[in-house]
């Protein structure tokens, strides 16, 4: 134990000197240099006391001029991205100033950190960034740092991020909700779904007519009569405000949608026949056929082919539900929009007929919205269902990655983290 003592320190004084080194080559920063390094108390940490250079001046937080000095405060101590198994500390006493511009005595302002945060802005960015490869609690672990500092590192950059990006112009966006908190609550989501962009524009609280009026007050009216196209499903406070904040742009109502409302009703159907069927003591011909019903045929195996061929012999509600579904397929192949407003016409007439009552809602609705549901055919079906069904499907699988606490501010940072392409602080060196 003694030599191994020993043995620490004597290699300490070698590696104090080599890692001064290091971080002048990686860290530097005009006006200021690194004093010495050594160990924390508990060895188990480095810290590398910081100093002005001899006569460069203090740079006032307010106002990002340089100002003449007041005092100093206790020292403080910034974390920097861990060594080798070591927590790494810069240690300085920060300046006060007396800055004119400001009016007053104002804290100066250092360029490895970021106002009151703990953390330097180098191991911010280092935790975000693979806060968006890892979940954040597994970069909490394998940084042998806690899951709050990865979600200010994240929230850091975010927030830059969002101040920083440009905007306009925005050609297309899709909306969309997603469910959380155990499905209970919604958020709002904007994409822009240009052809050279696609990234997460907005997330919002509720999908309320006032929460996505949010979106609109965001981007402002310039931008927002520059819209040319804008995607969404048949969420009446949605249609509500494109109608009212976006009316010059073509509005297409989202085809993965339509698809997904179908399969909800053809699903009621089969399960509402299934339990009737069981309580009448017939066979349980129906029993394990869900997936064989919602899948496309073509995405079946030889034998659930075979299975499905087998149910579609039954005079079944079930299968004439199926049949309407498979059969409405077809509207997507159409290029002119009148042809597809002739199918639909016609579909919609033969479903009403149906008296199947799930599907004759969807008739019901799909006639309330045609208008919106041929734009798909006018826009020369550029923007397909699936760029926001991709795009939702990565926004899911970020919710699940920043579990922890999923209250709607950690979900809207790992949303825009992951999603927004936001540009990020520029460091001088790259520590990945
Ligand atoms: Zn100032």
């Amino acid at each position: 134990m003694a030599r191994f003592i020993v043995g620490v320190l004597a290699s300490a004084a070698f590696f104090a000197m080599e890692l001064l080194t290091i971080l002048n080559r990686c860290h530097h920063f005009r006006g200021f240099v690194y004093q010495h390094a050594r160990f924390g108390p508990d060895s188990r940490s480095i810290e590398v006391a910081v100093r002005p250079r001899q006569g460069s001046a203090a740079v006032c937080s307010g106002c990002h001029q340089p100002a003449p000095g007041y005092d100093h405060l206790p020292e403080r101590r910034f974390e920097f991205i861990p060594l080798w198994g070591f927590v790494v500390f810069f240690l300085y006493r920060m300046r006060r100033v007396h800055c004119r511009t400001c009016g007053g005595v104002m804290v100066e302002e250092v360029p490895w950190g970021d106002g009151k945060h703990q953390l330097t802005k180098a191991y911010m960015l280092f935790l975000a960034r693979w806060a968006r490869r890892l979940s954040w609690k597994e970069t909490a672990e394998a940084f042998r740092t806690s899951w709050d500092k990865v979600y200010n590192a994240v929230e850091y950059v975010v927030t830059w991020g969002l101040e920083h990006r440009i905007l306009g112009p925005i050609q297309a966006i899709g909306v969309d909700e997603i469910q959380y908190a155990k499905g209970h609550k919604y958020l709002t989501l904007v994409y822009q779904i240009d052809q050279q962009v696609t990234r997460l524009l907005w997330v919002g609280q509720e999908r309320t007519i006032k929460s996505f009026q949010r979106f609109f007050t965001l981007i402002g009216t310039e931008l927002a009569a520059k819209i040319e196209f804008v995607c969404s499903d048949m969420w009446q406070p949605y249609l509500k405000v494109i109608q009212e904040k976006c009316s010059q742009a073509l509005h297409i109502l989202d085809r993965f949608h339509i698809v997904a409302k179908m399969n909800e009703a053809l699903d009621d159907v089969r399960a509402e026949e299934a339990r009737r069927m069981r309580q009448e003591g017939y066979q349980p011909v129906l029993k394990k056929s869900r997936w064989l019903l919602l899948k496309r045929k073509h995405n079946l195996t030889g034998k659930q082919r075979l299975r499905l061929r087998d149910i579609l012999r039954y005079n079944l509600k079930t299968v004439r539900a199926y049949l309407l579904k498979e059969e409405f397929q077809q509207l997507w192949e159409y290029d002119s929009p009148t042809w597809a407003g002739k199918f639909l016409d016609q579909w919609c007439r033969q479903t009403m007929r149906s008296r199947i009552e799930p599907m004759k809602k969807i008739a019901r609705s799909l006639r309330q919205h045609r208008t919106l549901i041929l734009n798909y055919f006018k826009a020369q079906k550029h923007f397909s269902s699936g760029i926001i069904e991709g795009l939702n499907n990565k926004a899911k699988v970020t919710m699940r990655k920043s579990y922890g606490f999923r209250t709607f501010r950690v979900l809207e940072l790992a949303l825009y983290h992951s999603l927004g392409k936001l540009p990020e602080p520029q460091l001088t060196h790259d520590f990945f």
